[in-house]
């Protein structure tokens, strides 16, 4: 019986701290339960380093936790609270159709949420259903998973699973719940829902709450909320230079979609760029380009400054006063990404000095990809190997000036060619979640319930710097289309 006992204990080893928050930041919600839960992704080794046995999850009380019907042990299921700026318009909004079950401890002795997504309605859903569609939630394990291996800092995907319901879209489609975890859910909008429906006290709570939880240094900073301030814009400007350096474009930069631990969160209609312009977006309700790939950093940027105010009751007791000390603080952010970025384009190009002509060689080269239209990744990964047929502008003059350029560059270094090429190896990438792959797969999963297309992508973008073989199949770029590639929000 006890033996029994031990091989169906997943491990789930929960703490409510956020539970713990004054009560404006939640409401407390069980998730509606779903006709027939069916596992159709588990990620094993994510398991693992929670401290979860991922034999144990695919038993059917584990399928019932991640669908919803059940609810684990030491759980205490919320909806959080939220506002943000939709497209620059503010507005509340909260889970809509999402639930935090509670925080895992790891076996390290890490705490990270475990949160439903598409568990149901809740005080937050306004017209929605508070459920999602099987595509979108492996779409967002895919990428994120992806993401995660790329080394970018990253919510995570424990499972998916269907619920034997429709959901109505244009047409009716499979329901599904996704298992997100994140170091936390705590949004550049939770601030500002704070700062704007709170207490000047119920704000301090949560700056505190994330200080103690992502930035305990601050904590002994002489204005600790300044420090915080300061902390979350470092790792904004880290986080936004990884996504520019591998083509990543988010899509939906609403301050409710940024995080304060500086993870990438909330994957609607985010992409990966083919053809490098900085002016592409994919996602169909961006018409303006407010969120295209060029306009990341500045994005960014302006949000911080969505979270700068929210904080300003803290940051100082005299209102000019904390003014200015935001404004110190948003103006380092430029400065900060900069220098991110450089840094990652000279290991992408097998430098490890620095030079001040450096940002010139960059731009030159960009503005030749632009011209050629040629492919992000795959201009990285032929300069990675001395493979110039594989490159857009290969056999044009301003190539063959810019390669002498490079070349000289690099012979201005002490390291050896081999250290410069191993360096470039291991900072581009040989492939990224390509469009076309990803609908593919999902397309297989989700029309034919064929899991295996998925599987081997999610195989071959698992250690996306090996340049292994068997990745080479996935290197390769779309069939020319007359229609550009769209993504969807909120689905
Ligand atoms: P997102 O575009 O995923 O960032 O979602 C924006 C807001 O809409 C969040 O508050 C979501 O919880 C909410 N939302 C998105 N889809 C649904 C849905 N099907 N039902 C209820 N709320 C939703
Ligand atoms: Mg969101």
């Amino acid at each position: 019986m006890t033996e029994n006992k031990a091989i169906i204990d997943p491990g789930w080893n929960f703490d409510n701290s956020y539970a713990r928050l004054p009560e404006t930041f939640f409401s407390r919600l069980d998730p509606t339960p779903v006709r027939s839960p069916k596992l159709i992704v588990l990620n094993d080794r994510l398991a693992a380093s929670l401290g979860l046995k991922a034999e144990a999850l695919r038993g059917s009380e584990s399928v019932a936790v991640f669908a919803g019907n059940r609810i684990p042990e030491g759980a205490a299921p919320l909806a959080q609270a939220y506002a943000g700026h939709q497209f620059g318009h503010f507005t509340m909004l909260g889970d809509g159709r999402a639930l935090l079950l509670g925080e895992q401890i790891t076996p390290d002795n890490t705490r990270v949420d475990i949160q439903l997504k598409g568990s149901g309605r809740t005080p937050y859903s306004r017209g929605g259903d508070g459920r999602a569609a099987l595509g979108p939630m492996l779409r967002e394990y895919i990428i994120s998973e992806a993401m995660h291996a790329l080394g970018i800092p990253t919510t995570r995907s424990l499972a998916v699973v269907t619920t034997g319901e429709e959901v109505i879209r244009e047409t009716e489609l499979p329901g599904s719940v996704l298992t997100r975890v994140a170091a936390s859910h705590i949004r550049v909008g939770t601030f500002q829902y704070a700062a704007n429906w709170g207490t000047v006290e119920d704000l301090r709570s949560l700056a505190d709450y994330t200080i103690q939880r992502h930035y305990p240094e601050a904590g002994a900073a002489e204005n600790r909320y300044l420090a915080l301030l300061e902390e979350v814009i470092q790792r904004q400007a880290a986080l936004i230079a990884k996504w520019q350096l591998v083509g990543f474009i988010h899509g939906v930069m609403n301050t409710d979609n940024m995080a304060l631990s500086g993870e990438t969160i909330d994957y609607g209609p985010c992409a990966f760029m083919d053809a490098y312009d900085p002016a592409t977006v994919f996602s169909s309700i961006d018409v303006h380009g407010r969120y295209a790939y060029g306009n990341q950093p500045s994005i960014a940027a302006w949000n911080l400054a969505r979270l700068a105010e929210a904080l300003l009751p803290l940051l100082h007791d005299d209102e000019d006063q904390a003014i200015r000390l935001a404004e110190d603080a948003i103006s380092s952010f430029v400065e900060l990404f900069a220098g991110h970025w450089l840094a990652g384009m000279r290991a992408k190009l097998g430098l490890f000095n620095e030079e001040p002509e450096d940002e010139a060689l960059f731009k030159d080269l960009l503005v030749m990809m632009q011209k050629h239209r040629a492919d992000y990744t795959n201009t990285f990964r032929a300069l990675t190997f001395d493979k110039h047929e594989d490159l857009a502008f290969n056999g044009t003059a301003e190539f063959a000036r810019w390669h002498e350029q490079w070349q000289a560059r690099r012979g201005r270094q002490q390291e050896p060619e081999a250290s410069s090429q191993r360096l470039m190896r291991s900072s581009n990438p040989a492939l990224i979640p390509r469009n076309h792959r990803v609908e593919e797969a999902l397309d297989a999963a989700v029309k034919q319930g064929d899991y295996s297309v998925m599987e081997r992508l999610l195989q071959a973008l698992s250690n996306p710097y090996a340049h292994s073989p068997e990745q080479a199949e996935y290197c390769t770029l779309p069939e020319p289309s007359d229609r550009p590639y769209r993504t969807f929000c909120g689905t």
